[in-house]
C-alpha cells in the first residue's frame, strides 16, 4: 500500500514536537489514555441523543499491555473508535484536533470532561515508539481499519481484523542507546506510577494485562 505523506508543516510540527515540546518523555502514556478517555466519552455524550444508544459504564475502559518480549506497549479502550476517513483526518493531519471540534459541535464547554484540544497529544507516542500502529473499528461500522507509521515519513492505511468497536494503539519502543533506555516503559511498577502520576483523575477504569513469558 502506497505512503501517504504528511504536509510540509505537518513534517516540521512532528519533528519539533518529538524534539522539544514535552519536557519528560513519560507524558506520552498521559495523552494516549486521555484520548482513550475521550473517545468513551464521546459515546457516553451520543447515547445522551440517541435513543437506540445504551451507556452502560461496565463496558469503557482502558487496557495498557506491556510486553517485554515482543518490545511493545499497547493501549486499548473500547471507546468510539475511527473511521478510515477518520483516521486520516485525525492522525494524518498534526494539530488539528478531532476533540475541539467534538466540543465545539456538541457545546461542550472547556474543562468538562473531553480532555483533547490541541491535536497534537497523539504524536507524543512517537518520543518512545518508532512504529505506532492504530487498530480501530468505529461505532456502527462492521470493518476496522489499520493506521501505521515510523514518525515524520507518513503513514499507511489498510483493513484490518478487530471483532470489538474501539481503538488499539501499539507501540513499538525505540531501541535503547547508549544514553537512553526505553525499557522502563515495558515495566508494571513504572506503568502504574505513570498512571497515578497523570491519569488519576480519568473516569475510566485503567487496566494492566501483564503478558509473562
Ligand atoms: P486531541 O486529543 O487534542 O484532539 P490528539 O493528537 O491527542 O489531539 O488526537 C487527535 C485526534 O485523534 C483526536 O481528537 C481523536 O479524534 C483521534 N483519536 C486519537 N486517539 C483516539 C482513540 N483512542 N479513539 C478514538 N479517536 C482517537
Ligand atoms: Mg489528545
Amino acid at each position: 500500500m502506497a505512503k501517504k505523506e504528511f504536509q510540509a508543516e505537518s513534517k516540521r510540527l512532528l519533528e519539533m514536537m518529538i524534539n522539544s515540546i514535552y519536557s519528560q518523555r513519560e507524558v506520552f502514556l498521559r495523552e494516549l489514555i486521555s484520548n482513550a478517555s475521550d473517545a468513551m466519552d464521546k459515546i457516553y455524550y451520543r447515547a445522551l441523543t440517541d435513543d437506540s444508544l445504551t451507556f452502560d459504564k461496565d463496558n469503557y475502559f482502558i487496557k495498557v499491555i506491556p510486553n517485554k518480549e515482543e518490545r511493545t506497549l499497547t493501549i486499548h479502550d473500547t471507546g468510539i473508535g475511527m473511521t478510515k476517513d477518520e483516521l486520516e483526518a485525525n492522525l494524518g493531519v498534526i494539530a488539528k484536533s478531532g476533540s475541539l471540534a467534538f466540543k465545539k459541535e456538541n457545546e461542550i464547554k472547556d474543562g468538562f470532561d473531553i480532555i483533547g484540544q490541541f491535536g497534537v497529544g497523539f504524536y507524543a507516542a512517537f518520543m518512545v515508539a518508532d512504529v505506532v500502529t492504530v487498530i480501530s473499528r468505529a461505532l456502527g461500522q462492521a470493518e476496522a481499519y489499520k493506521w501505521e507509521s515510523e514518525g515524520a515519513e507518513g503513514y499507511t492505511i489498510e483493513p484490518a481484523e478487530k471483532e470489538t468497536v474501539g481503538t488499539t494503539i501499539i507501540l513499538k519502543l525505540k531501541e535503547n542507546t547508549e544514553d537512553e533506555s526505553f525499557d522502563e516503559y515495558l515495566e508494571e511498577y513504572r506503568l502504574k506510577a505513570i498512571i497515578k502520576k497523570y491519569s488519576d483523575f480519568i473516569r475510566y477504569p485503567i487496566k494492566m494485562d501483564v503478558t509473562t513469558t
